[in-house]
């Protein structure tokens, strides 16, 4: 008897979730780049640092655009025209 109820009760929310998951996605295309990104490596950094903890180049810019993740450095040909040895997040063009 109870079982019926059950299966009844864990349908409803599980329908409302599916909606809301969606409307969370939307909301992240949104945002903003923020952050610095190295003039030595072109690395980005979403921390607030005076020197790179990658090459330790003290030139680092807020101004920058069009950044790209490397996930595997020695197989990728953005990382070898930007120069990119460690994986991580980099700047392509910088200000
Ligand atoms: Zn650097």
């Amino acid at each position: 008897m109870s079982a019926l109820t059950r299966s009844d009760v864990l349908g409803l929310p599980s329908t409302r979730r599916r909606k809301g998951e969606k409307s969370d996605r939307f909301k992240a295309r949104g945002e903003k780049m923020t952050g610095k990104a190295c003039k030595g490596c072109r690395m980005v950094f979403t921390e607030d640092i005076e020197k790179c903890p990658n090459c330790g180049s003290a030139e680092l810019s807020a101004k920058f655009s069009s950044q790209i993740v490397i996930f595997d450095p020695a197989k990728s040909k953005m990382a070898e025209k930007l120069g990119a040895k460690v994986p991580g997040r980099y700047a392509v063009r910088i200000k």
